[in-house]
C-alpha cells in the first residue's frame, strides 16, 4: 500500500521511513514530491493531534491516497512547556534548525539555566478515506545550552534522552530510532495500520456529518437512548463517524451534565462495543499548562472581540467556574481532535436550543460562525432542532439565528 507523508521536512521522512520498514509493514511511504504534490499546509492548531490530523487530512484531500503526517516538538519545563507546537518556528517566521536552538539557548541564559528537564513529543495521524488513526510517544530527557554533535535534525544537538549522557546527534540515528518519541509514535501507529492492512475496507453508510453530530447531541440533551442507539449503529462501520460520535456524546457533559453524558455514552458502548482504533491520544493527560494554553486560544477563537469582556465578567462572578471553562472545557474537551470545532459548536448549539439557554445559545450561534460556520450549516442545525426538538426551542433557535447570525454563505 502506498501512503503519503504529509511532511517537507526530508529528515522526518527519512526517520519515517526507516521506522516503517524496520516494524514489517506492507507500506512504502512516498514523499510529497514524489506525488507531484507541492503545498505548504498552514499549522493553525494548537496542539500537536490537531496539526497532525490538519496535515494529514489535508494532504488526503489532495491526492486521495493514504496520507500519514507527523507532528512534533519539544517541550522544555523551564519554559512552562515551549516551544511545544511552535517548535519549528521558535525564533520566528524565517526559523533555521540553528537559529531555534540560538533561542533556546539564550531563553535558558535569560533563566540563568544551563539545562533544564524536557521532553520531544510527536503525534503521528493518519488518514484514509475511511479511517482516522492516532499515534503517539514521548521521550523524556534534558536540554543543555551547549550543542554537542553532528547526526539528526532540530534540537538533537541539546537534547540528552534520560539514561543517557549523550546527545541524540552524539548518539546517531540508530540509537535514536531505538527510543525516540517518533520510533514509539511508529509502534503505537503501527499496531492499528497492521489490524487494518489485514481487514476488508468497511461499507460506509452515506451518512452526513452534521446531521449525526447534531441529531446525537439532541439525542443525548432530550436523554433518548433509543435515538443514540440508532445513530451509533449507523456510525458504526466507519471509524471516523465513530469518533465523531463518541466526541459528541463526551462533550455533552458540559452542557448537559455528567448523567447525560454518561448515560449516553452507556448506550454507544451497549451497541458499539469498545471503541477498537483510534481513541484519541492521552498524551497531553496531565498536562495543565498545554490544556490552559489551548482553551485560552480555542475560547477567543469561539468569543471572537468579546472575549476579553466575557472573561473579565465570568471571573468576577466565579474565578473557579471560569478556570474550569478555560482548563476543563475548551483546553481538554473542546479541543480534544476527532471532532472539527465547527461540529462542536453545532453540537452545543443544538443542546442550548433545547435546553432554552438563551444567553449561551446567543454565545454559540455567534461562536459557532466565528469558527467558520456557514449559513447552510447553521440552517441544517436548525432544521434538526425543529424536527426533534420542542416547537419552543426552534423557535428560540430560529430567533438567535435571524437576530445574531450575520449573512454568511
Ligand atoms: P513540525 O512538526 O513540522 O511542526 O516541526 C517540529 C519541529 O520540532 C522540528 O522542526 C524540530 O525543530 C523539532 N523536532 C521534532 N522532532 C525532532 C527530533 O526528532 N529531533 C530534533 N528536533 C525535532
Amino acid at each position: 500500500m502506498i501512503v503519503v507523508v504529509a511532511t517537507s521536512n526530508q529528515h522526518k521522512l527519512e526517520e519515517l521511513q526507516a521506522l516503517v520498514s524496520s516494524h514489517g509493514l506492507d507500506v512504502d511511504l512516498q514523499s510529497m514530491q514524489q506525488l507531484g504534490v507541492s503545498v505548504n499546509v498552514e499549522e493553525t492548531g494548537t496542539s500537536f493531534e490537531e496539526n497532525a490530523y490538519i496535515k494529514a487530512k489535508t494532504i488526503f484531500d489532495l491526492t486521495g491516497v493514504p496520507t500519514l503526517a507527523d507532528d512534533s516538538g519539544l517541550e522544555v519545563d523551564a519554559l512552562d512547556g515551549r516551544p511545544g507546537v511552535y517548535s519549528a518556528r521558535f525564533s520566528g517566521p524565517h526559523a533555521t534548525d540553528a537559529s531555534n536552538r540560538n533561542h533556546l539557548r539564550a531563553e535558558l541564559a535569560e533563566r540563568l539555566l544551563t539545562t533544564s528537564s524536557a521532553r520531544f513529543r510527536c503525534i503521528l495521524c493518519y488518514v484514509d478515506e475511511y479511517r482516522t488513526l492516532f499515534g503517539e510517544g514521548a521521550c523524556e530527557g534534558t536540554v543543555q545550552t551547549h550543542d554537542a554533535g553532528e547526526h539528526g535534525f532540530g534540537y538533537d544537538p541539546q537534547f540528552v534522552p534520560a539514561g543517557f549522557d549523550k546527545t541524540f546527534a552524539q548518539l546517531g540515528s540508530e540509537a535514536k530510532q531505538s527510543m525516540s518519541h517518533r520510533a514509539l509514535a511508529v509502534t503505537h501507529l503501527s499496531a492499528q495500520l497492521n489490524r487494518l492492512l489485514n481487514s476488508e475496507p468497511p461499507v460506509v453508510p452515506s451518512i452526513d456529518m452534521t446531521e449525526l453530530v447534531v441529531s446525537a447531541a439532541i439525542a443525548a440533551a432530550r436523554n433518548d437512548q433509543a435515538a443514540i442507539a440508532r445513530w451509533t449503529k449507523l456510525a458504526s462501520s466507519s471509524e471516523t463517524l465513530r469518533l465523531a460520535l463518541y466526541e459528541t456524546l463526551l462533550q455533552s457533559y458540559l452542557f448537559g451534565g455528567f448523567p447525560t453524558a454518561l448515560d449516553a455514552l452507556t448506550t454507544f458502548s451497549a451497541v458499539n462495543g469498545e471503541l477498537q482504533t483510534s481513541s484519541p491520544p492521552t498524551a497531553d493527560v496531565h498536562n495543565n499548562a498545554v490544556f490552559y494554553k489551548r482553551g485560552r486560544e480555542l475560547c477567543a477563537r469561539v468569543y471572537g472581540s468579546v472575549y476579553p469582556k466575557m472573561m473579565d465578567r465570568l471571573s468576577a462572578i466565579t474565578p473557579d467556574l471560569s478556570d474550569w471553562m478555560i482548563l476543563e472545557g475548551y483546553g481538554k474537551t473542546l479541543s480534544r481532535p476527532g471532532l472539527s470545532t465547527i461540529l462542536r459548536e453545532l453540537a452545543i448549539v443544538a443542546m442550548l436550543a433545547n435546553y432554552k439557554r438563551e444567553q449561551q445559545l446567543i454565545s454559540h450561534v455567534r461562536g459557532a460562525q466565528n469558527v467558520g460556520a456557514t449559513a447552510a450549516q447553521l440552517e441544517t442545525c436548525y432544521a434538526l432542532v425543529y424536527e426533534q426538538c420542542s416547537e419552543s426551542s426552534a423557535r428560540l433557535l430560529r430567533d438567535t439565528i435571524n437576530r445574531f447570525a450575520q449573512v454568511s454563505t
